[in-house]
This record gives C-alpha cells, sequence and structure tokens, in this order.
C-alpha cells in the first residue's frame, strides 16, 4: 500500500503503462548499490532516490574538489573538501526521504567487496579505474548479481548491462583482461 504523499509524488510512475503500482512496489523493495558519487554516480543516485527506490548505497573513498562540479551534480560548493558520501546523502535525503541510503567512505577491496554487494539486488559501477572496475565486474558476477556498468570518455559513453540470471556475457567476455597501467586514459 502506498501513503497519500506516496500517491501524490509518484503519480507519474503510477499512470505510466507497463509500470504503474507494480512497478513502484517493486522498486520500493529493491536495493541498489553506486559504485562511485563522480560523474556517473551523480545522475545515477539521483534518479535512483526521485524515482523511489528503497535502499540506496553509495560507496565512494574521495572528497569533493572544484573541478569535480561541473559534472559531478551530486555536489555543490558548499561540499568542497568534505568525502563525497557525506554531500551525497545530504543531497538525496533532501530529495526523497522516504529512501533508505546507506553510505560507505571507503575503498572497493577484495576484503570487503563480497560481504558490501551481497547486501544489494543490484551494482551500478560508476569508478574511473580499470583496477576498481575488474574487480566490481568479477564480484557481481560470482554473486550472481546483475551489474550495470556506465562509461565514459570525451564525446563518448557506453552503457551496458551484465546479468546472469539472463545468462548474458560478463565483463570479461568483452574485456578480457585489464590494461597495463598508463596505457589508456581513466
Ligand atoms: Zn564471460
Amino acid at each position: 500500500m502506498f501513503t497519500d504523499r506516496e500517491k501524490e509524488r509518484y503519480e507519474r510512475h503510477f499512470s505510466l503503462s507497463g509500470f504503474g503500482m507494480e512497478g513502484q512496489t517493486a522498486l520500493r523493495n529493491g536495493s541498489a548499490l553506486c559504485v562511485g558519487a563522480g560523474g556517473l554516480g551523480s545522475p545515477a543516485a539521483l534518479y535512483l532516490a526521485a524515482a523511489g527506490i528503497g535502499r540506496l548505497g553509495i560507496v565512494d573513498d574521495d572528497t569533493v574538489d572544484l573541478s569535480n562540479l561541473q559534472r559531478q551534480i551530486l555536489h555543490d560548493e558548499r561540499s568542497i573538501g568534505t568525502p563525497k558520501v557525506q554531500s551525497a546523502s545530504q543531497r538525496l535525503t533532501n530529495l526523497n526521504s522516504d529512501v533508505s541510503l546507506e553510505i560507505y567512505r571507503e575503498r572497493l577491496e577484495k576484503d570487503n567487496i563480497m560481504a558490501l554487494f551481497r547486501r544489494y539486488d543490484l551494482i551500478l559501477d560508476g569508478s574511473d579505474n580499470f583496477t576498481t572496475r575488474f574487480l566490481v565486474a568479477d564480484a557481481a558476477w560470482l554473486l550472481g548479481k546483475p551489474l550495470v556498468a556506465g562509461a565514459i570518455h570525451q564525446f563518448e559513453g557506453q552503457l551496458t548491462v551484465f546479468d546472469p540470471a539472463l545468462h548474458s556475457p560478463c565483463y570479461r567476455c568483452l574485456l578480457p583482461e585489464p590494461p597495463a597501467p598508463g596505457t589508456v586514459p581513466t
């Protein structure tokens, strides 16, 4: 059941054919983890929160820099020098206080990634380096979690979904090994 407030907020979803109350219920019961609160994580997290996802995790160990603000729209001038997860949390709570936010100011490593990923239905990769990308892709695949991977370079963008449940190829089918450090831009 939805409260009057939720009915008003998600009115456009309820009247959207193919989504409706069923889609909204699934979204509210669902969870996603954004890897990175930068240029890719910002729009992903903002739209997931706006749309009414039930639980949203954000993992990032970086702090906000002035040069981030031209594209990382979760952050603003007041957040310069503070952890990205902190400004992300404030912005997303102001946007939709019904979303249960979970922030992790840490770097993903072999030791922490599996326990963290296990807690979410869906993983979004908005990281900016190949070491993390391969780690994220391998962990999501091993756990059978769908992975939405976004990447940009200059004027080009790529968005791919790898879903073990749909027997899709994995990240390593596309890119078998990480490129040697320093051979490609981030
Ligand atoms: Zn594969």
